[in-house]
Order: C-alpha cells, then sequence, then structure tokens
C-alpha cells in the first residue's frame, strides 16, 4: 500500500499501551451510574471473522474483557462496507491480524458507557468509523486533529470491527447521528463520506472551485454529492460507462471515461482540484496536466505504487500533491450536519449481515452501486 500508510501501519500496531491505559480502571462500584446492570458484565460478542488472508468470514465468538473507563459500546445496528475493508481481508497492506473481524462504518445504539465517558448516553444512536481512539494529550490532539494522532487506533487493525452484535471505542470517536440522519443509511458517512468531506475542509476548497473526482465507487460517490452541495463545479472521472449517467445524477455536472486519453487530454488546464478515490495506479502527470496553474490533485484512494510526477509542470505551474485520512471528531459533526441539512445520504444497497461473504464479493467485483450496508442478523 505504498511508504505512507505502510508507515502507519507501524504506528497503528503500538496500540497496546493506550488501549491498556482505556482498559485500564474499567469498572468501579460508582461507574455503574453510566450502565445498565445487564452490560456490565462483559458477555460474548458474536462476529463473523476471517481466519487468513482471503478467507471466508465465519462465525466467531470472543470476549472482549472489561470495558475501559473512556469507552463507549455499542450494539451494531448495521455496517457499511469500505474497500478498506477489503484489503484488510486480503492483507493487502501487511498489517493485518487474524482472526480478523472487518467493519469500520458502523451505526447502532450505546448500550453501555465506561465512568470517563463524556457526551453520550444509553439508548443514542450513534456512528463510529475507521479511528476507535487516539491520546487526547499529544499537540495533534490538543489541537484538535486527533485524526493525526500517532497514536491513533484503527477499528480494524488490532481489534475486531462492526461485523459483529457489538463493537467497542473511546467515547471521543462515536459520533451522535443527527435526527434528520437515516440510520439505515448512514454508516458509509463514517468512513466514506468523511474521507472526502475532510479534503473539502482541509484544502479549503470554495464553492466557485472547479473540481473532479477521480473514481465513481463508495466514496467517490459520495464526494459527488459533497461537493455539488458545496457549490462546486463538479467533473466525475470514470472507467465504467455504465457509471456515467448515474455520476450526472449524483452531482456531477460532466463526466470524463478516465481510460480515454483523448478525453482527458482535452481536460487539460481545468480543474482546481482533483480528488482520486481509486486504490489504482493510474498515469499521474495527466491528471496534474489537467489542473490550473496553482491547481491541486489530492489523494484519499490507497495507491498502490509510488505516485511518480514529472517536477517542470508542477513547478512552472505552481501546483501540488497531497492527501489525507478521514477527519477529526469536529471535522465528522460537520459531515454529518452538512448532510442533514442538504439531505446527503450515501446510495445504498442491502444485504443481512450473515451474507457478509457475498456483499464483499459484490464490492470486489466492482458492481456495487454505490456502497454495501449490512443490515445486523447476528444473534
Ligand atoms: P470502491 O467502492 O471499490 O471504489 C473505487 C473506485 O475506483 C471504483 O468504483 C472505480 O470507479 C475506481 N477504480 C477501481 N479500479 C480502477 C482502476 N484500475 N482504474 C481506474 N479506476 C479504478 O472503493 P472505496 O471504498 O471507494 O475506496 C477507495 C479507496 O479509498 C481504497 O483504496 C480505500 O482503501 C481508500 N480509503 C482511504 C481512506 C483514507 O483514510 N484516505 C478511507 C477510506 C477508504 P469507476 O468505476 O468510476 O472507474
Ligand atoms: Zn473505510
Amino acid at each position: 500500500m505504498g511508504v505512507r500508510l505502510g508507515s502507519e501501519a507501524a504506528l497503528f500496531n503500538c496500540p497496546n499501551r493506550l488501549r491498556k491505559s482505556l482498559n485500564r480502571n474499567s469498572f468501579t462500584a460508582d461507574s455503574t451510574k453510566h450502565k445498565p446492570l445487564s452490560k456490565i458484565m462483559s458477555t460474548a460478542i458474536h462476529a463473523l471473522a476471517a481466519s487468513g488472508a482471503k478467507q471466508p468470514l465465519k462465525p466467531f465468538q470472543f470476549d472482549p474483557g472489561p470495558l475501559g473507563s473512556e469507552q463507549a459500546e455499542i450494539a451494531v445496528e448495521s455496517c457499511g462496507i469500505c474497500h478498506s475493508d477489503l484489503s484488510m481481508l486480503d492483507n493487502d497492506w501487511g498489517m493485518t491480524k487474524y482472526p480478523f473481524v472487518p467493519g469500520h462504518e458502523i451505526v447502532g445504539k450505546i448500550v453501555a458507557l465506561g465512568e470517563h465517558t463524556k457526551r453520550l448516553k444509553i439508548g443514542d444512536r450513534v456512528g463510529l468509523g475507521w479511528y476507535s481512539a487516539s491520546c487526547g494529550e499529544c499537540e495533534q490532539c490538543l489541537s484538535g486533529n486527533q485524526n493525526l494522532c500517532l497514536k491513533a487506533e484503527a477499528t480494524i487493525i488490532g481489534r475486531h470491527g462492526g461485523f459483529a452484535t457489538r463493537v467497542r471505542a473511546q467515547w471521543t470517536w462515536v459520533s451522535p447521528l443527527p435526527a434528520k440522519i437515516d440510520a439505515g443509511k448512514a454508516g458509509p458517512l463514517l468512513c466514506g463520506g468523511i474521507t472526502v468531506f475532510n479534503p473539502i475542509v482541509q484544502c479549503g476548497i470554495k464553492p466557485t472551485d472547479s473540481v473532479a473526482v477521480i473514481g465513481i465507487g463508495g466514496l467517490g460517490h459520495m464526494a459527488l454529492k459533497f461537493l455539488r452541495a458545496w457549490g462546486c463545479d463538479v467533473t466525475a472521472f470514470t472507467t465504467s460507462d455504465s457509471k456515467r449517467d448515474e455520476a450526472l445524477r449524483l452531482g456531477a455536472h460532466r463526466t470524463l471515461n478516465s481510460r480515454n486519453a483523448d478525453e482527458l487530454a482535452k481536460a487539460a488546464g481545468s480543474f482546481d482540484f482533483i480528488l482520486n478515490t481509486t486504490n489504482a495506479d493510474l498515469d499521474w502527470n495527466t491528471y496534474i496536466a489537467a489542473l490550473k496553474p496553482k491547481g491541486r490533485l489530492h489523494t484519499v484512494g490507497a495507491v498502490p505504487s509510488p505516485m511518480a510526477m514529472i517536477a517542470f509542470p508542477m513547478i512552472l505551474g505552481q501546483k501540488s500533491l497531497s492527501a489525507s485520512p478521514l477527519g477529526s471528531p469536529a471535522t465528522t459533526d460537520t459531515m454529518l450536519a452538512f448532510s442533514a441539512r442538504h439531505g446527503i445520504a450515501p446510495t445504498t444497497e442491502t444485504f443481512p449481515m450473515s451474507r457478509a461473504n457475498d456483499a464483499l464479493e459484490h464490492l470486489r467485483s466492482g458492481n456495487a452501486r454505490y456502497r454495501v450496508v449490512l443490515t445486523n442478523d447476528l444473534a
């Protein structure tokens, strides 16, 4: 998955100290005031897990141990499937530990709270994405950039994710869902949605900007919706002819075939901002050429190989390449409020969670339109 995410893997692989600190002070007599008695004793979590790379998911039970004092426990109602779940299942990034329980686009209800949790109450409907904890004391956490915390923990790295009856996370990463959000469709907002909303905020995208999105999959289709509502002129780059008309309905003003060199060449000098959501090795210099002077190519897609750029067009046009992970908890709240205000919801297909293997194959085949959500039927 490339050097950047590879080095993140090393960081993600050492969350044990943080996890221990979260689990310390598990329960005291006083701490019971936050949670129903039935939930205080840890009961087994029923999940779906793979025993090795590219193996099918099978029923799996584990005891989560005592709830950490800063942790919230969520009864999972539904969970979206992100391409990162597939990459982790296949161990594409070399950091998967088995048994592996995927799922980091979680919607559910709070069923237990540790004694040092804030903001949440039992019964709240909430969402949880890629991140599950951050240290709370580093420069990044203290400046509101908890998503850049070097000790941040991921929901499916070194812990079990949302293809399960219940899941736990530090309260800071558990986002209350606004009432206007359709809970059945909201899961994908918590990873795919915030991942494409975050660059709009971080890169200062203006409503007057001409922007393009490469790849109209789970992330890309939500990017079209957000950027259209933000006020931008929006172009969709897709390899799939069948998505061209659909992309217009999702929010694009026009579509271009990213495998058609002539169409790409005609777009030279067109865009202030191009967002790559693919996990593919593309001809990046063509996309640099498609930028206006001072334009920016930004990737959220986990491009497998080094992204080779020719320096001169970037120097002469003062162009840049950048990347970002999901947003902070505050940016996630902003994204949820923006979605509620503009009626933005992911376009989803639903499978029962017990058919997660079929759903994963559906995503792998490239046929998902546009995000698969699993409805929890595990008992
Ligand atoms: P997805 O639903 O599979 O969509 C990816 C899209 O990329 C496809 O629908 C396709 O769109 C396009 N594509 C696929 N193969 C291609 C190729 N060979 N050439 C050109 N285009 C190709 O995946 P996703 O869930 O949106 O995730 C996309 C990427 O973002 C993954 O790498 C995932 O791991 C990563 N991700 C990163 C973050 C982060 O923190 N930065 C968060 C979440 C996900 P068209 O059919 O329109 O061409
Ligand atoms: Zn994801």
